[in-house]
């Protein structure tokens, strides 16, 4: 007893009665892990293999009433609350060192209405178990790119994948959400209930409540046409400068990707990727230019299932590799900044390592910026240099290769980043991805979480009254 109070108590400078953490266990329906139960290490293990946090308490949720427990207990407690959906996040805060962390990734229920075309889904879903459920009705929403990525998590932050040209975000497809206040309340927010608050969830992040459930809106997709087309890196000028071109005049239907890195023959390269979610005939007349530009050593575009897309990438990004990542908006793609990329590249610090443009167009960009809290609506690239190694000893140099290239982009990139690609990056930072929204923001905080219960995320503080 006297060591399982100690092991408590040493992480917030209290001790918690064996009798309270007792009580707590035995009033949820999912698991209650301490550090020495079997599944406490799996649990606690996130995408990122940089993050080794040890949480005093791990509640699996097995739904609505778990959730709610958590909050209440973590609240009552004064204990630091963590919240985990997919666990994808390269900044690692689904998991804390002490505290309470609440793992939503048992919540996996599902339900699509192939009528209204919608679906109800629950928080631990991943964007993989999510397609596979609205595939199955020839039905999709705008995900990520990962399929192991959580849908929590991405739609909270906005969520931006292929189908954003042509459907806009993730969080531009919410219809409703059920979401576990820092009070313990469950509220839905929707257009009609809790406007404010639904409004902050579409990219104010965890910041809010947690979230128990998605409603999203549901569109036919599927097959697309997709695939990608690689180039030689020395002839990145040419090829980004055509890129460039042809995807600032596309349609809604295509969305694109260009990446710089090495290929799997070890050689470096540019790779285009495309997804166009329209009919395939007119996907091919419209990917044409683009398919006859210069020489590309593979082209791989053909049609595809839409989940075989959504998994493509999977392999490359491993669970439990160290990542480190630093990100940007680029609206243009200057001779400049093409030289940066190509410089950089020839310097790669580790074969998986790159930088990843991924555009943002469309029926996405044209949303009002005040309309949901995500706020960068415009024509973009979502810069992405990704840096991700196997041998702690390759640390030092992938994170100094990542920081100088951010550095050198910073002349043409713009002041805002997404905030599901921030890591530990400060204030500053933090501010720049709720853009013009931060005000409205940190004010409707001071609403739903005065005390700043959710904190370990991109925080969004509450503002101080003086009283
Ligand atoms: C390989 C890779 C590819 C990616 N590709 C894309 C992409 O194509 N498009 C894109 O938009 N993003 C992409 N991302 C970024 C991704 O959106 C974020 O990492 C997102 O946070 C992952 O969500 P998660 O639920 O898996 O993460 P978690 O690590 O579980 O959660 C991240 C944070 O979200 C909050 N959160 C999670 N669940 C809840 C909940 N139920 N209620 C309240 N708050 C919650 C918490 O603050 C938590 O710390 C990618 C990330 C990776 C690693």
């Amino acid at each position: 007893m006297a060591d399982r109070q100690e092991t408590l108590g040493s992480f917030r400078g209290k001790l918690l009665e064996e009798a309270v953490v007792q009580e707590f266990a035995g009033n949820l329906r999912g698991e209650l892990l301490r550090p020495e139960d079997d599944g406490y290490d799996t649990a606690r293990a996130v995408f990122n293999g940089m993050i080794d946090r040890h949480p005093a308490l791990i509640a699996r949720c097995a739904g609505v009433a778990d959730v709610i427990r958590g909050v209440d207990f973590a609240r009552t407690h004064d204990l630091p609350l963590s919240v985990r959906g997919g666990g994808h996040s390269v900044a690692g805060n689904a998991v804390c060192d002490g505290g309470v962390m609440l793992d939503l990734s048992p919540m996996k229920g599902m339900r699509v209405d192939p009528v209204s075309q919608t679906a109800q889904a629950q928080a631990g879903l991943t964007l993989g178990e999510f397609d596979l459920e609205t595939q199955q009705f020839g039905l999709a929403t705008t995900l990520g790119v990962v399929s192991m990525t959580g849908i929590a998590g991405l739609t909270l932050g906005g969520g931006l994948g292929w189908l954003n040209g042509k459907y806009g975000l993730a969080c531009d497809n919410l219809i409703s959400a059920d979401v576990v206040t820092a009070d313990g309340r469950m509220l839905t927010a929707s257009e009609e209930e809790n406007e404010d608050l639904f409004w902050c969830i579409r990219g104010g992040s965890g910041n809010f409540g947690v979230v128990t459930s998605f409603e999203y809106r549901l569109h036919p997709v599927g097959p697309v046409l997709a695939g990608g087309l690689s180039y030689p890196l020395a002839e990145a000028h040419e090829v980004l400068r055509f890129y460039h071109a042809f995807a600032s005049e596309c349609p809604d239907e295509l969305s694109t990707v260009a990446s710089l890195g090495i290929s799997p023959d070890g050689s470096p390269e540019v790779y285009v990727s495309v997804c166009y979610c329209g009919a395939i005939e007119e996907g091919e007349r419209v990917l044409r230019p683009l398919r006859t530009f210069g020489s590309p050593m593979e082209d791989s575009i053909q049609p595809i299932a839409y989940r075989a897309l959504q998994s493509a990438p999977d392999a490359e990004f491993p669970f439990g590799r160290q990542y480190y990542w630093k990100s940007g908006y680029l609206k243009y793609l200057s001779d400049e900044a093409i030289e940066v990329m190509v410089r950089f590249v020839r310097e790669i610090p580790s074969p998986a390592a790159r930088v990843s443009l991924q555009q943002m167009h469309g029926f996405a960009s044209r949303v009002d910026p005040g309309a949901t809290s995500f706020p960068h609506r415009d024509e973009h690239y979502d810069l992405v240099i990704l840096s991700e190694w196997t041998d702690s000893t390759d640390t030092a140099k992938n994170i100094e290769w990542t920081r100088a290239f951010y550095d050198a982009m910073k002349p043409f990139s713009e002041r805002g980043v997404y905030v599901n690609n921030l890591g530990e990056e400060g204030e500053d930072r933090v501010r720049a991805a709720y853009g013009r929204n931060y005000d409205r923001l940190a004010a409707l905080k001071n609403k739903y979480d005065p005390t700043n219960l959710f904190r370990l995320n991109q925080n969004i503080k509450p503002i101080e009254t003086s009283s």
